[in-house]
């Protein structure tokens, strides 16, 4: 070799970070000195703001196994990133390696066996784009920028929940990086505990480079209910719902959302900011039954809006979208799963919707039940769906000026609902992990020891921690 020849070799390796670090690696790393360092950086909670020493964006699964290699060796902590949606911002770490899904967002449907294979890093709207193409649906998130990994790996709650469970209830099989570097399919032939322990259990076990799931016929057009109640109306509309939720049919997945009156011209101008109760409801069945089942929960008391409508599913997918800006608004969410809505509760929810710092802030009852909750408790590393309601704390606001009094009524309105809660939290709205073992133990409840077991297999060393951690023995 040329002096001038090891001259080149030495300007490659420095310009080339995938040689300097000796990994090998097809998609692109970015680094702190690099431009499009703070863009890759950013997740969706405006509230986070960490500096990876590394961020590995991956082009497919051999991209993965080198990085979770590198990490492995090197002792780096290690965040996997999806849709980067995780409210606690757990896609991104400080210092540490990220490995990055989100280029990988290949999907493909089989419309013949009613099937979708989807890449770790496609989001909802990937996904429902590709699936409503045949006709069909994925049961997934109501906010179509959500990553489908984070969210199934959770469980995932949805429009089609109580027709269709969780979008973790339609997992067919999923592909696996391990923390040694092996990728495992998971199935029900193969490594099915596995499979279950990735149905509810998070990211604690690897990372999932594709899903296949279960697609159902859906659409194209759905029945949405959108209806409006004064916030003086408020304790009778949420008694009312109470009533109600039990009598719809699986068609019919909807939420209570206690929030403030946008200015909208739907809505007359003097409720504009004050507080209201919203009923949305999706029916994803025939659209002429659509309109008879829901009718009684329109009819109900005096509403100040009724927007209710026939919609292309895809749209109703899309419904929430502009409301959840990514990166420029600050989040802290939090759950309960209740055992009911008795008086006291919709008092205290009534009281802190009026007492909100934000008015971007919304407590939000998801009506369980139907296909939801006729899955087994151990069926699933979910866990127990007996809860009729689950509550989302959703605090949202603006400026940084506001993060200790909004993450503070998020706290107090958890606080506040505790009492009606079975224990369990739902791991996708898990505040910023203060909770830690206690949210673990109390949502997995009997399934624990299982997934414990689980863990210390595949992931030993407990190198997957940033998530709802589940610890090793
Ligand atoms: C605006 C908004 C709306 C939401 N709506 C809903 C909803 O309707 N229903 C619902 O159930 N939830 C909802 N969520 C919560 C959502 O399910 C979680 O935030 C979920 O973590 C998002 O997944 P992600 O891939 O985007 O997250 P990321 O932040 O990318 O990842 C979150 C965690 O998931 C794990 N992970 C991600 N990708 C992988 C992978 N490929 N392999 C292994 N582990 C991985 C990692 O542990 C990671 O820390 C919503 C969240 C937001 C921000």
């Amino acid at each position: 070799m040329t002096a001038q020849g090891a001259g080149k070799v030495t300007a490659d390796v420095r310009d080339d970070p995938a040689r300097e670090l000796g990994l090998s690696f097809r998609g692109t790393l970015v680094r702190p000195a690099d431009e499009d360092y703070d863009a890759v950086r950013q997740v969706w909670n405006g509230m986070v703001d960490r500096r990876p020493a590394l961020i590995a964006r991956c082009a497919g699964v051999a991209d993965v196994i080198s990085a979770v290699n590198h990490a492995r060796e090197r002792g780096l902590p290690v965040a996997v990133r999806g849709g980067g949606h995780n409210v606690a911002g757990s896609a991104v770490c400080d210092d540490g390696l990220v490995i990055d899904l989100s280029l990988m967002n290949g999907i493909r449907v089989d419309p013949g066996s009613g099937t979708v294979r989807a890449e770790g890093g496609a989001t909802i709207g990937d996904l429902d784009h590709e699936t409503q193409a045949f006709g069909l649906a994925v049961p997934m998130g109501v906010v179509t920028a959500t990553g489908i990994a984070g969210l199934t790996l959770g469980g995932g709650l949805g429009w089609l929940r109580r027709r269709h469970g969780l979008s973790s209830d339609n997992l067919i099989s999923a592909d696996v990086v391990t923390a040694d570097g092996r990728l495992v399919t998971a199935s029900e032939e193969e490594n099915a505990d596995l499979l279950w322990g990735l149905q509810g259990g998070g990211g604690n076990f690897g990372v999932v480079t594709s899903f296949e799931y279960r697609a159902h016929p859906v659409g194209p057009d759905v029945f949405l209910a959108f209806v409006v109640h004064a916030g003086t109306d408020a304790a009778d509309a949420l008694r009312f719902y109470r009533e109600w939720a039990p009598t719809a049919p699986d068609e019919v997945s909807s939420f209570a959302i206690l929030w403030h009156a946008p200015e909208i011209d739907e809505i007359p101008a003097e409720h504009h900011h004050a507080p209201i109760v919203v009923y949305l409801a999706v029916h994803s069945g025939d659209v002429g039954r659509a309109q008879q089942d829901l009718t009684s929960l329109r009819e109900f008391g005096s509403p100040i809006a009724d927007l209710s409508d026939t919609l292309p599913y895809l749209e109703v997918q899309r419904f929430f979208d502009a409301d959840y800006p990514a990166h420029e608004m600050r989040y802290y969410w939090k759950s309960h799963y209740l055992q009911g809505l008795p008086d006291d509760a919709i008092a205290a929810l009534v009281e802190l919707n009026e007492n909100t710092p934000s008015p971007h802030s919304t407590l939000d009852v998801w009506q369980l039940g139907g296909a939801f909750s006729r899955v087994g408790p151990g069926d699933t590393a979910f866990g127990d769906r007996s809860a009729p309601f689950l509550l989302g704390i959703e605090s949202n606001w603006e400026s940084p000026a506001d993060d200790a009094a909004c993450v503070e009524w998020g706290r107090d309105a958890f606080r506040a609902l505790e009492p009606f809660s079975t224990g369990a939290q739902y791991v996708n709205f898990p505040g910023l992990y203060e909770d830690g073992d206690e949210m673990v133990r109390g949502t997995f409840g009997a399934n624990l020891d299982r997934l414990v077991d689980l863990k210390s297999r595949y992931d030993p060393s407990n190198l997957f921690r940033l998530n709802h951690n589940i610890p090793p023995k």
